[in-house]
């Protein structure tokens, strides 16, 4: 028997507008026996079943996934990836020159806690909370069942994503197949993903209409990539035609992979130079008016509320830099993926940033995430990567 979480008087009103997530302070019992991970129906106070989903310790108590009364089977897995994957169907996402792409954007595809991305024939799968770690199996199977996907692989990979306190330690491994290459296909432009070692799944897949913009803007100009991880925006820049293209990271790892995705698009073109060292160093030193393309996507600045403040001086600081010293006529692509920092607070920084420098800055662009990363209109938590493409004179 599926337990039941009830909640007190008054705190249904979110589940009726279908947020997925019950708060702690809206719960009126915890079922004796109940373990994190375990499926639980959630009641109104007077009992009636408004929804099933995963139950965790924390401040989010439960996670729904079903506001219904439909149980987490495979079957109910199988249904939901089905949808997910019809949505990137119609997107257009999936086509000889593109097979990577987000399958599964947590609450965005009414999966709470699961994050699925699709490189090729591997799926890379991360679980957020203990209840889609217990679901993995079925998951993976799920995964490989989608009609048409021809999912082969799925690596699951959570061991920096479960909450540390629930001690799962899960291996990260093969739950299906094993690997077979990692070479993805991101609009016709080829891609090393490094799932086993790399961040995240081994990809910002996020960024991938932002970089396609960025290609627009690239014939002639003299590129700065900052933070770039594997390289994305300037392999971009290079198909579009960029003068030069200076990538910089500060971990070694990602300037490798960086050289090695140049290396696989445009072998031995000496437009393209790597610098492992620091953002801030590097901005610091480098002289006025090389660039007249910058980018700036550095990892979030503030992963929780309590960052913010700090957060947000980051990112002043850091745009200060690039408008002192970008070309006058420069284009300037500036991005923050904090979650707990939202558009306002970071266009401000930003504005900070551009009148300190005296500049005169006009917004060309005012960009988000892509569409398969969906935002539930339940859950506007959702929305988190915000960016600008700004010209400055
Ligand atoms: N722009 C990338 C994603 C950036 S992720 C893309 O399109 O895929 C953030 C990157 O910033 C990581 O690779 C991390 O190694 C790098 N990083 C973090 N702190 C840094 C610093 N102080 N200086 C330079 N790079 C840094």
């Amino acid at each position: 028997m599926t337990k039941i979480i009830k909640l007190k008087p008054g705190k249904e009103e979110s589940v009726f507008r279908h947020h997925p997530w019950i708060f702690s302070g809206a719960v009126s019992n915890i079922p004796e026996g109940i373990e994190e991970g375990d499926e639980v129906c959630v009641s109104s106070s007077k009992g009636d079943i408004l929804g099933t989903g995963h139950y965790q310790i924390g401040s989010i108590t439960v996670r729904i996934l079903e506001f219904g009364t439909d149980h987490l089977t495979e079957d109910f897995y199988a249904r939901r990836l089905e949808s997910a994957y019809r949505l990137r169907e119609n997107l257009n996402l999936i086509r000889p020159d593109n097979n990577c792409y987000r399958l599964v954007h947590g609450e965005g595809d009414f999966l709470p806690g699961l994050v699925v991305d699709i490189y090729g024939d591997t799926a890379v799968m991360q679980a957020h909370s203990p209840g889609m770690h217990f679901a993995r199996h079925k998951i993976a199977e799920a995964l490989t069942m989608i009609p048409n996907a021809r999912i082969r692989n799925v690596y699951y990979k959570s061991d920096t994503t479960l909450p540390y306190k629930a001690h799962l330690d899960p291996d990260n491994e093969y739950l299906i197949g094993s690997y077979d290459g990692n070479i993805a296909i991101e609009n016709g432009l080829q891609f090393n993903i490094d799932w086993l070692k790399g961040q995240k799944t081994g990809f910002f897949v996020d960024q991938r209409e932002n970089r396609s913009l960025l290609e627009r803007f690239a014939s002639g100009r003299t590129v700065l990539n900052m933070f770039c991880y594997t390289g994305g925006f300037s392999v971009y820049a290079m198909r579009g035609g960029a003068k030069s293209v200076d990538s910089v990271d500060s971990s070694s790892k990602a300037a490798a992979l960086t050289d090695a995705n140049i290396m696989l698009n445009f072998p031995d073109d000496s437009r393209h130079h790597t610098y492992d060292t620091d953002a801030f160093k590097f901005l610091a030193d480098m002289e006025k008016d090389k660039y007249d393309l910058i980018i700036l996507d550095p990892p979030a600045f503030a992963k929780h509320r309590s960052a913010i403040k700090n957060g947000l001086i980051g990112y002043r600081k850091l745009n200060a830099k690039a408008f002192e010293k970008i070309k006058k006529g420069g284009v300037l692509f500036t991005f923050s993926c904090s979650q707990a920092i939202t558009k306002d607070m970071f266009r401000m920084a930003v504005f900070t940033a551009a009148a300190k420098s005296g500049r005169k800055v006009r917004i060309l662009y005012q960009l988000s995430q892509p569409a398969d990363h969906p935002v539930d209109i339940s859950h506007p938590e959702g929305e988190y990567l915000k960016g600008l493409v700004l010209y400055v004179e």
